[in-house]
């Protein structure tokens, strides 16, 4: 095996050789009777492009965006990583594809086309259908140094989630002076009546003054709940934790639901009254916690219902579990339950903010921990909630 090795490899260098003395006088072949100057230049600038095109290669796969390059009959000469992963493109898959192959949308490929035509930046939002996905395109033309057209870069920016947080802004906002306007509209013109004396029955004068004092009432609850939501979600809740036993923290919220639940004859109980395991948790945050669960159950529950927590714990994380028997919740409210001012009944007459499971949300993820529901219409719901906890 090795003797003919002793021929190869002889073989082999001259051919490289001989090669490489081909490729760096060549001009002197093609351009005898050229401008030899003229061959160089283009040698020269051919080695120049060889060493942009690595260099825009570089780049691009440094790029954390969508981004296309084209040349000016909108081929693609380069794509930024993100864009292979966006379109679906393999690399190193056969030769190079046009924009429109890539893209499958004629709005980012008209855009392209005007930027080469007018050689001036275009830009436009798209509803790009393939992947349901909100985009911003933005087109650069680019030029050689004398001013003749190259081809465009293409940038594109998903903007989808920025969409949806701002319609969930919006949405809040509306919902927020929604929320406020209507009690101090009901306020206003009763205070109206009132002042215009004509209500002469004192037990009708009454009634509409204990309906104004249950309107600021309600807007006190809205105001310390946003509040409180504020609080927590600056951060400016510092967590206070104690030693406690999940009874006590349990019956202690229990006791200050009764009241409401026995009025409407609902049993509420605490599954696992023997529990005595002791922890390291904020007693007031896993309190309240509770006590927006339970108060929505009492509420969400008709007379004669039932209302079960249960909780356990596995490996310093304690569960808690809050079943009831009531109204439930339909499937396409679920998932914005826990948005803040969320209510599925939307009339602003039912009673409540819409805020209580947002801070209950809050509450419970500044502590690293997890919510969640499962709810059937007609059949009740059961909320969960877990939390990192140390034994002590
Ligand atoms: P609210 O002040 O209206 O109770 P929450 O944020 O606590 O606000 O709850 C948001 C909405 O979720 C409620 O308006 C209600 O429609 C629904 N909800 C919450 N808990 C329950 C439950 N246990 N059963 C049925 N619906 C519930």
């Amino acid at each position: 095996m090795f003797d003919y090795l002793i021929f190869l490899i002889p073989a082999l260098f001259t051919a490289i050789l001989l090669v490489a003395l081909i490729r760096k006088f060549r001009f002197l072949f093609e351009t005898s009777s050229l401008n030899k100057q003229a061959a160089k230049e283009i040698e020269q600038l051919s080695a120049q492009l060889d060493i942009s095109n690595t260099m825009m290669d570089v780049l691009l796969s440094a790029a954390s965006g969508i981004i296309i390059m084209t040349d000016q009959f909108l081929q693609v000469q380069h794509l930024s990583p993100q864009a292979e992963l966006f379109f679906d493109i393999r690399s190193n898959t056969g030769p190079k594809a046009t924009l429109i192959q890539v893209v499958r949308d004629h709005r980012i490929n008209d855009l392209a086309a005007s930027t080469l035509a007018n050689k001036t930046f275009h830009s436009l939002e798209i509803d790009y259908v393939h992947k349901s996905r909100i985009l911003r395109v933005e087109c650069l033309p680019v030029q050689t140094s004398n001013d003749q057209p190259y081809g465009t870069v293409v940038a594109i920016e998903d903007r989808t989630e920025l969409k949806r947080l701002e319609i969930v802004r919006q949405e809040f906002l509306n919902n927020v002076s929604h929320e406020i306007r209507t009690p101090l509209a009901s306020i206003k013109a009763m205070t109206e009546t009132l002042a215009s004396n004509s209500i002469d029955n004192p037990l009708d004068r009454n009634d509409f003054l204990n309906r104004i004092i249950a309107e600021v009432d309600h807007l006190t609850v809205l105001i310390e709940e946003f509040r409180m939501l504020s609080n927590v979600e600056s951060g400016g809740l510092p967590l206070a934790t104690k030693t406690v036993t999940m009874k006590s923290m349990v019956v202690a919220t229990i006791n200050r639901l009764q009241a409401q639940a026995t009025a409407k004859n609902i049993k509420l109980v605490f599954a696992e009254p023997h529990d005595n395991k002791s922890f390291e948790l904020d007693p007031v945050r896993f309190q309240q916690i509770l006590a927006n669960l339970l108060e929505n159950s009492v509420k969400f529950t008709e007379p004669n219902g039932s209302i079960v927590v249960t909780t356990s714990i596995s490996t310093n994380v304690i569960s808690v579990s809050v079943k009831d028997s009531g109204i439930g919740i339909a499937a396409e409210h679920v998932s914005r339950i826990f948005e803040r001012l969320y209510k599925v009944d939307s009339s602003r007459n039912s009673s409540g903010s819409g805020l209580g499971l947002a801070i209950a949300k809050h509450l419970v993820q500044t502590q690293g921990g997890e919510i969640s529901v499962e709810s059937q219409l007609g059949h009740g719901s059961t909320f969960r909630f877990s939390v990192p906890v140390t034994k002590s």
